[in-house]
């Protein structure tokens, strides 16, 4: 199948149109089709000439993906299942949230980092993502909302869904230009958020590439022991790389990290852990801010259960007391399979058993 256009920049595009003797203007009024009026086939660009709609057609698909499963939970959380062209299976799901419609999307086929709480680790990476398929993900929801014609529009995007983004550093940036070009889509740089397990070298080279995207850390252990057992990625970038690398980060940037931490009964949860966090975080404390998430169970790791309600207002009240900027992160779509990777995971096994 031919690439997506959507993976074009809009000086991709317009480099593009100039390669093929058409006139510079034509590269914006593609561009308004595509994220304005927002169309699903060339065909419907009717004032660009016949001859530039076929080489559009030959040269490009619109949409990569197949929509094959939607879950709506009660709180209005939306999950899809998006089949890709080579049949790969990726998930995305829409969450409502009080400030506006917030999208994670998916940057790889399965996951290398391997983690030992998460579902998408489960499949190793089969391949990265285009730029394209990312941002079709985010169209494919924006068509959802443009069907319905209640002037809804995705205004946040959190790149948290399967994959690791900074494996796939440059397809991701990539992404993020498209997605927030003034003209196109305009999601704000502060409206998105990339969620990283900790490649040190490339938070480094995320701080110097200049977009105003939020950086969100998964940390999820104050100590090497814990974070080891947790993430294999821990033993290449071990806490005090990761740190160092974040001090660079918020040196060049002086924009507030996020670090995530999921809570597991007995594992990462205990008060020592507590005091152990709030004394890595405390020469950040005005520029970070950490979320305790809570674990979505996952059948494969059934060595992890979700923290008691008590002991995670516990280890709430002693980051509090210490200064540590704190949240509990509210959970979305509980009822259907939430965590990143479950989904798909699930619908893999029924094929499987169905063949
Ligand atoms: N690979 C990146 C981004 C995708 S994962 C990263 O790890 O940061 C996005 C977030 O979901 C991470 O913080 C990850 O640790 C968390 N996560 C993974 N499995 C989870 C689960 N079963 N329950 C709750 N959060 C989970
Ligand atoms: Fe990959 Fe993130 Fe899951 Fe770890 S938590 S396996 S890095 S997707």
């Amino acid at each position: 199948m031919n690439p997506s256009i959507y993976g074009l920049t809009k000086s991709d595009l317009s480099l593009w149109i100039t390669e093929q003797n058409e006139k510079k203007f034509r590269a914006n009024q593609v561009w308004e089709w595509l994220y304005e009026k927002r169309v699903t086939s060339f065909e419907e660009m009717t004032n660009l000439p016949k001859p530039l709609i076929e080489k559009l057609s030959a040269a490009f698909v619109i949409n990569p993906l197949k929509q094959m499963v939607v879950q709506e939970a009660s709180d209005g959380t939306v999950k899809y299942l998006f089949q890709l062209p080579d049949n790969h299976m990726i998930e995305t799901v829409l969450m409502r949230q009080e400030y506006g419609m917030s999208v994670c999307v998916t940057t790889q086929v399965g996951c290398n980092i391997g983690c030992t709480f998460c579902a998408s680790g489960l499949l190793k990476k089969q391949r990265d993502l285009t730029a394209g398929e990312i941002v079709a993900q985010i169209m494919l929801v924006q068509h959802y909302f443009d069907e319905r014609n209640e002037g809804e529009r995705v205004s946040h995007v959190v790149v948290m869904g399967i994959g690791e983004p900074f494996d796939n550093y440059d397809n991701v940036m990539h992404f993020l230009q498209i997605i927030n070009d003034p003209k196109g889509l305009a999601i704000g740089a502060r409206h998105i958020t990339v969620s990283t397990s900790g490649l040190a070298h490339k938070i480094r080279e995320f701080a110097e590439n200049g977009l105003q995207v939020n950086l969100a850390i998964s940390l999820h252990a104050p100590n090497n022991e814990v974070r080891t057992s947790m993430m294999r990625i821990n033993r290449s970038f071990p806490i005090e790389k990761l740190m160092a690398a974040v001090d660079y980060y918020l040196e060049k940037t002086n924009r507030r990290i996020t670090f995530e931490y999921i809570m597991l009964d007995h594992v990462n949860d205990r008060p020592e852990h507590a005091r152990q966090l709030a004394a890595l975080l405390k020469d950040k404390k005005k520029l970070s801010y950490v979320n305790l998430i809570p674990y979505n169970p996952v059948s494969e790791h059934d060595q992890y259960a979700r923290s008691k309600k008590a002991d995670v207002l516990a280890f709430y009240d002693i980051l509090k007391k210490n200064g540590i900027n704190c949240v509990i992160r509210k959970e979305h779509g509980t009822d259907i399979d939430a965590a990143c990777g479950q989904l798909r995971s699930k619908q893999m096994k029924k094929e499987a058993s169905a063949s």
